[in-house]
């Protein structure tokens, strides 16, 4: 372990014995054996050269915005991506992973150029973003990451590779980098010459529509994936007209349907405001969310015969 330690040290800031509930969204999560925040990207690279060669276990970290941790926490190293450069070529930004994605919207709107006002008031880092393929729908505006991406620079098996939208392999809250144990290193996006005061006003508005609709108590966002129409069984005209035109089924409003808003085990709740966001409303731990979890799963399922996909990353 000292030797580890020692090793660490050389890549990044070190802590031994780290609270991961400090680190999630969620506030929940157990100690790992180390937390080591990496500023560099060669750095990174360099340390997941490192774990892997030795075969110590790691887990990549962004902001936090979309994991669960388990109770008793993480043996092994937690790497906390803090690259955080960003730099503009014409209408192109490459960004590290660890730039926060409300960073780059304030940025390319600085710089007057449109196409990421979607992501506004989205938390968590670029890398995490990517990985999921972030996105976000209103009735004026939406977007996803894929819309935008023209290529991602990443760590695979001891090598940094740079891959194009296409080899992403971007899909709904998907890409390839959540079947591989790829490393997102940075991203680049082309956007379109804009009017930054349009693209303000717009990200002020989608920020007012946000505070609305969502909790303000921990958690880690929509925890569960919307389900395609085409899953759904029974008369479509049970459903609100958005979902038809979106051909997606919210699944927010499964849950809501199945009567479950308010549902708590321990410290763990489905929200007032929102049926897709178990929130901690005090103490909660892992456990007690995978218990609303596994309620939410079994009801909507007898009620609508749909299996619910989780979209937070469960790590156990
Ligand atoms: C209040 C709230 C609202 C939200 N609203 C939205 C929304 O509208 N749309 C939306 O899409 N999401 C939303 N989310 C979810 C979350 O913000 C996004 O998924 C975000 O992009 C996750 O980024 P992160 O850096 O926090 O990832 P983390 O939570 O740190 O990590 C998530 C997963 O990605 C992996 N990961 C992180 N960084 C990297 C990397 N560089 N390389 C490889 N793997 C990595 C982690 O290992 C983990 O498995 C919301 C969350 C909250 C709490």
């Amino acid at each position: 372990m000292d030797n580890v330690y020692k090793q660490l040290k050389l890549y990044g800031k070190v802590k031994p014995n780290v609270l991961l509930s400090k680190f999630s969204n969620f506030n929940i999560g157990g100690p790992a054996d180390f937390l080591i925040e990496v500023t560099e990207t060669e750095k990174a690279i360099a340390l997941l050269n490192y774990l892997s060669g030795e075969g110590i276990e790691y887990l990549i970290l962004g902001g936090g915005s979309n994991v669960l941790f388990p109770d008793d926490g993480i043996r092994g190293v937690v790497i906390r991506i803090k690259n955080e450069e960003l730099r503009m070529k014409n209408n192109v930004i490459e960004v590290d992973a660890g730039v926060q994605l409300s960073e780059l919207v304030r940025a390319s709107i600085e710089h007057k150029l449109a196409g990421l006002e979607w992501a506004a008031g989205i938390p968590g880092a670029v890398g995490g973003a990517i990985r999921g393929n972030a996105g976000a729908h209103y009735v004026f505006t939406g977007g996803e990451i894929k819309d935008s991406i023209t290529s991602v620079r990443m760590w695979r098996d001891g090598e940094a590779l740079e891959l194009t939208a296409l080899e992403c392999e971007f899909g709904y809250r998907d890409s390839i980098f959540k079947h591989k144990t790829d490393v997102v290193l940075s991203g680049k996006f082309a956007l379109a010459p804009g009017d930054a005061k349009k693209s303000l006003e717009m990200t002020q508005k989608i920020i007012a529509e946000r505070k609305g609709k969502q909790s303000s108590q921990p958690s880690a966002g929509s925890f569960f994936k919307n389900v395609p129409l085409t899953k759904w069984k029974q008369d479509q005209s049970r459903l609100p007209a958005r979902f038809l035109s979106y051909k997606k089924i919210a699944a927010g409003w499964l849950v809501e349907q199945a009567g479950l808003k308010g549902f708590r085990v321990g410290g763990a709740m489905i929200s007032e405001e929102h049926g897709n966001f178990i929130i901690n409303a005090g103490g909660a731990t892992q456990a007690d969310v995978l218990a609303v979890v596994d309620e939410v799963k079994q009801r909507v399922y007898t009620t609508y015969e749909i299996e619910l996909e989780e979209e937070v990353q469960i790590i156990h």
